[in-house]
């Protein structure tokens, strides 16, 4: 269920963020540049319905999106850096936040916050930029499932074999989107290469 991003742009743009000389504004813009490429991809099999207008010269009929809500939801705090180009791209999208905080020592990920809306019948998009171990992927996906989402899907930058494994293990059903799959995970279950601490180098944290 994984589908990995291909495309020239986004190993480009990858490798820029790998780079730790990277400054967190051009981290923000390349997160932002990515995340767009992988929103379009995660959003292939939305619902379209007939429409029919006029154009300057006759009527015809197109396709429109259906009206099936979309709603994107951010794990704290890295995640918050790709929400903004699905609210540029999907002007009537929704926002939920959930707040997991990655324990250093345990790496096990603790929720400390969660606003939602119903989310019976929509189109859910769970945003993580890390897919290390899968805790909190794993975590987000079942919260928002407990608050009515059926088909979820998760979107990362990076993601890790571990991590795969571990969303496919929990979530079999759920489609996984990604720009890059890397080696695997250090001792402190870091991702290898990977780019570091996603929320740290966005923020300027380090
Ligand atoms: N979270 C990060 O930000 N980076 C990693 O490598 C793993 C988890």
């Amino acid at each position: 269920m994984l589908h990995l991003l291909q495309h020239p742009l986004a190993a480009h743009i990858v490798t820029h963020l790998r780079d730790k000389t990277t400054r967190p504004a051009t981290f923000r813009t390349l997160t932002y540049q990515l995340t767009l490429l992988l929103a379009i991809e995660a959003t292939r099999d939305l619902a379209t319905e007939e429409k029919t207008i006029e154009t300057p010269l006759e009527t015809t009929t197109c396709r429109v999106l259906a009206h099936q809500p979309l709603v994107v939801v951010p794990v704290l705090r890295a995640g918050l850096a790709m929400v903004q180009p699905f609210l540029d791209i999907f002007p009537d999208v929704s926002v939920g936040y959930i707040g997991l905080e990655r324990d250093h020592q345990t790496a096990v990920a603790r929720n400390y916050y969660c606003k939602l809306p119903p989310l019976g019948g929509c189109r859910v998009i769970v945003v993580d930029p890390m897919l290390a171990t899968g805790g909190s992927a794993t975590q987000a996906l079942t919260i928002v499932k407990a608050h009515g989402c059926a088909d979820p899907k998760l979107v990362c930058i990076v993601a890790a074999p571990e991590g795969v494994a571990d969303v496919a293990a929990h979530h079999p059903a759920v489609p996984m989107h990604a720009a890059a799959l890397d080696r695997e995970l250090n001792a402190r279950r870091y991702i290898l290469p990977g780019l570091g601490d996603y929320g740290d180098r966005l923020y300027g944290t380090l």
